[in-house]
């Protein structure tokens, strides 16, 4: 609209000049025609009434001169007429004669002996007086001045001026709206149809065709819906291609793979993702609004899924301009560079976050399920307001896929346990799989929970339900065998219940391992430079504050390291990332400072004015940072005294695209079955984790070699295009 606007003033500016210009000109010629025509007549009246006059002026008549002087005024509508002698005194003349010079131009007239005319303005109007000299016998002997009303010569320039402004404002609103009617519906509507099947070519759409609408456009219309049909081409081929590949099962998962896969698996049934966390946060920042990726495995996890599928992630909207940025429905197109899929947001009451959240889900289920000697909390409002939240998504759903046929629906963990029984209550079509992110603890150790059958009985809604690990199904097994009236199958893995069968499968969750273009990068020093480290030796630890975490425990690990190899002091800094998560338990805060206070201590046992042993930065960094710090960090430190997989494990070895550095990883990440090119650790000696961090700082370059080769390759391999290719296949096979 503002280039509107611009070429809307430039035209405007144009016609103004021209119109001024134009106005200009006519109004000089009519001030010249109006005056000409004005001296002619005061000439013609100045010499008849000279005629008239002389004889009686020469006899000096003076009576006679002033009567001719009066009728002459009356009958030629003149507003003056005098008569002066030769000394420039009046010898008659009417009323209100205008002469303002003093008597200047009679007196030129009559030295010249030669006519002369002026303007002269009086009382409001103009005059014109025409002199012209009195004879006798061939001498001058005195003047007549005739003066008449100019006023409408100034009358007339004006009105040609009012004329030429109206003329001006008509032309210049036609002239704007004509401006912005063609430029707004031929050339941005022509321009914005070729923006659009660009864009829809390169999504992978049908592009319009908008070629016939403005022949001005023609010629390059024509060109891009070549284009255009080349790119469609282009990806046909490829996707053929990709199809060929698709039962290859040397050939690597990737996005596109992926969607080729749903393409032909699913035929066009959408997808439908629920989770708590969201995978886009707007919030305000002083200059307005900006986004963010929150820090956590499941959003790793299944971004790239749905940027490869496409359909409707359903999250709480979390972000203090979470509102502003979705629409009534709380739908907005996300990632925000490039829409791909529909995030829309849920909105929770702080009342429902404290109980749904940070309470039943964050201090109850959370340790329930971790063995990270946190006792759980079990309260009543807390899982009033987990199940009253539970309905909410369900309802959510349920409204998003009233028109939908036989819509494949995938929850995500823990938070929304209840929610596959609700679905399938109203939606017994619907196909729906739980994916429980976090590990699933022994029947003895669920069995405390007081809402247990109710958990287990929502979870049974859904037809498959994933884990991390095969001990993690078995658990569940166990856990359903021992709570719920139901049959079950430990052949075929699954559970039978009022008709219905759920599936329980392991599914390893992963990432999506980068693509070539991407395993050319170098590291970059400047990120460790910022943070002041310049040791020889870097370990990295990148968590949330979590206590599962086992960050202390790590940070215990590099202490004994540090008493046991002295040569490493003023050597060696183990960078640990800590980024910030539900603040608002307390758990989490006392975490928080005993993280804090470690750090510092084990600074202090060591420390010196140029090194610190442990750089704590608690922050949330970029992906993009992450994987600096992956390539720049010589050990990745995992020491989780409990986790259902861990992802930092998988993307530490991802970025090492030089196959060396080590990962020390803790036995109870899920991610310890899946990496064997790892040192193993129990996180909670602190003198095997020293041992691991010594053999990992001097370990030969073919050793590291051979490990990172073998783990590359199985995530490589089992990258999150391949687990959800699998957990849709199982899903869509359930028929
Ligand atoms: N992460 C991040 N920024 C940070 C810390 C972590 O983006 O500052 C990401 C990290 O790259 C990983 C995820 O958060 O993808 C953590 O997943 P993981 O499975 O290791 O642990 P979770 O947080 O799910 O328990």
């Amino acid at each position: 609209m503002r280039q509107v606007l611009l070429v809307a003033l430039g035209v405007v500016f144009a016609v103004s000049l021209i119109i001024g210009l134009f106005a200009l000109n006519h109004a000089n010629q009519e001030q010249i025609e109006l005056t000409s025509r004005l001296q002619s007549r005061s000439q013609v009246l100045a010499d008849s009434l000279a005629e008239s006059i002389e004889p009686s002026y020469n006899t000096r008549a003076t009576s006679t001169v002033q009567r001719i002087i009066d009728r002459f005024v009356s009958s030629e509508r003149l507003s003056g007429i005098g008569v002066f002698d030769n000394l420039g005194a009046v010898v008659a003349s009417s009323q209100d004669l205008p002469l303002s010079d003093e008597g200047m131009l009679v007196a030129t007239v009559m030295d010249s002996d030669e006519a002369r005319g002026d303007f002269v303005r009086q009382g409001g109007n103009t005059y014109y007086v025409h002199a012209i000299p009195l004879h006798e016998d061939g001498r001058v002997v005195g003047a007549l001045a005739v003066a008449q009303n100019a006023t409408y010569i100034d009358e007339s320039i004006r009105d040609i001026w009012l004329d030429s402004f109206i003329r001006w404002l008509s032309q210049i609103l036609v002239f704007a709206v004509a401006i912005i009617v063609l430029v707004r519906w031929v050339f941005f509507r022509s321009i914005t149809a070729m923006v659009e099947s660009l864009r829809a070519a390169r999504r992978g759409g049908a592009p319009f065709d908008m070629v016939s609408d403005s022949s001005f456009f023609k010629p390059l219309a024509g060109e891009i819906s070549k284009v255009t049909r080349s790119l469609r081409q282009a990806r046909r081929s490829a996707s053929e291609e990709a199809r060929m590949r698709l039962e290859k099962i040397d050939s690597p998962w990737t996005a596109e793979r992926l969607e080729e896969f749903i393409k032909a698996h699913l035929k066009d049934r959408p997808i439908f993702v629920l989770s708590n966390g969201e995978p886009y946060v707007n919030a305000k920042v002083k200059n307005g609004i900006e986004w963010r990726v929150p820090a956590g495995g499941v959003i790793t996890a299944i971004e790239p899924v749905m940027e490869a599928c496409g359909g409707m992630w359903i999250a709480h909207g979390s972000g203090d301009a979470d509102k502003e940025t979705a629409d009534a429905e709380g739908k907005l197109r996300v990632p925000p560079d490039e829409p791909k899929y529909t995030l829309k947001r849920v909105w929770l009451t702080p009342k429902e976050i404290q109980g749904y959240y940070n309470g039943f889900s964050n201090e109850a289920l959370w340790p329930l399920c971790h063995m990270a000697h946190v006792r759980p909390q079990f309260r009543r409002e807390d899982w009033t307001e987990y199940r009253k939240v539970s309905g909410l998504f369900a309802k959510t759903l349920l409204d998003e896929v009233r028109h939908v046929e036989r819509p494949i629906i995938l929850i995500q963990d823990y938070h929304l346990a209840l929610v596959p029984a609700l679905i399938k209550k109203s939606r017994p079509d619907a196909q729906v799989a739980l994916f429980w992110h976090i590990p699933w603890p022994s029947a003895a150790q669920f069995s405390i929970c007081p809402w247990r059958t109710e958990i287990l009985e929502g979870m049974l809604g859904a037809d498959l339900v994933g884990f991390q690990t095969q001990q993690y199904c078995n658990n569940f097994m166990d856990t359903v065998a021992g709570e719920v009236e139901s049959r079950i199958d430990y052949e075929h893995f699954s559970i039978f219940r009022d008709e219905h069968r759920t599936f329980v499968k392991p599914f390893p969750i992963s990432i999506a391992f980068p693509g070539s273009a991407e395993r050319l990068e170098e590291p970059d020093r400047s990120i460790l430079d910022g943070l002041n480290i310049h040791t020889s030796h870097l370990a990295l630890g990148v968590d949330r504050l979590d206590y599962i975490k086992g960050i202390p425990e790590r940070l215990r690990g590099i202490e004994f390291l540090l008493d046991a190899y002295p040569g490493y002091r003023g050597k060696l800094t183990m960078l640990q990332i800590a980024s910030p998560t539900r603040g608002s338990v307390e758990k989490y805060a006392e975490y928080r400072e005993l993280v804090r206070k470690e750090a510092q201590r084990i600074n202090e046992k060591f420390g010196t004015h140029a090194w610190k042993p442990v750089v704590l930065e608690e922050k949330s960094y970029s992906h993009a940072e992450l994987r600096q710090l992956y390539q720049l960090a010589d050990v990745c430190v995992v020491t989780s005294l409990h986790d259902g997989m861990n992802l930092v494990a998988k993307e530490y070895v991802a970025a090492r695209n030089n196959e060396t550095g080590v990962l020390v990883l803790s036995q109870f990440a899920g991610a310890s079955r899946d990496l064997k090119g790892a040192l193993i650790v129990n996180p909670y000696s602190a003198e095997e984790t020293s041992a691991a961090l010594h053999t990992a700082l001097t370990m030969p370059k073919a050793e590291q070699h051979r490990r990172m080769k073998t783990m590359r390759a199985s995530v490589r391999d089992y990258n999150i295009y391949r687990w959800s290719a699998e957990l849709i296949k199982a899903l869509s096979r359930l028929d």
